[in-house]
């Protein structure tokens, strides 16, 4: 498994920190199946989302998270097991009623 330049014991969870995104307000990042959010106050540095699934965190990035680069399930898997909570997700959806017709055929 590829890891970001910057990201790996040689280098030290410093420099993950160094390469997070300064911004502390909540960050969204959503597809329409999956929504992301990261809390930047509650983080704890740990790595372990960019080792679980590079392709979506990427903190070499300006936008580092792309949910839309793994299946919704792969990008809630790996925000489960953020240990802080700093990630959350939550699955899009949108309910569309049926409506029975007047004859019944609906
Ligand atoms: S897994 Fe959570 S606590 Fe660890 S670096 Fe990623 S967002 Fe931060």
């Amino acid at each position: 498994m590829a890891v970001p330049p910057g990201i790996g014991r040689s280098i030290g969870m410093a420099a993950i920190f160094s390469a997070m995104p300064e911004e502390r307000r909540l960050q969204v990042y959503q597809t329409d199946q999956v929504r992301v959010t990261f809390d930047p106050n509650l983080c704890q540095h740990s790595g372990i989302c960019l080792g679980a699934l590079p392709a979506v965190f990427d903190v070499q990035r300006k936008r580092w998270i792309q949910p839309d680069k793994a299946p919704a399930n792969a990008v809630m898997a790996a925000v489960a097991r953020c240990p802080s909570g700093a990630l959350q997700s939550h699955l899009v959806t949108s309910v569309i009623r049926s409506v029975p017709r007047p004859d019944g055929s609906g």
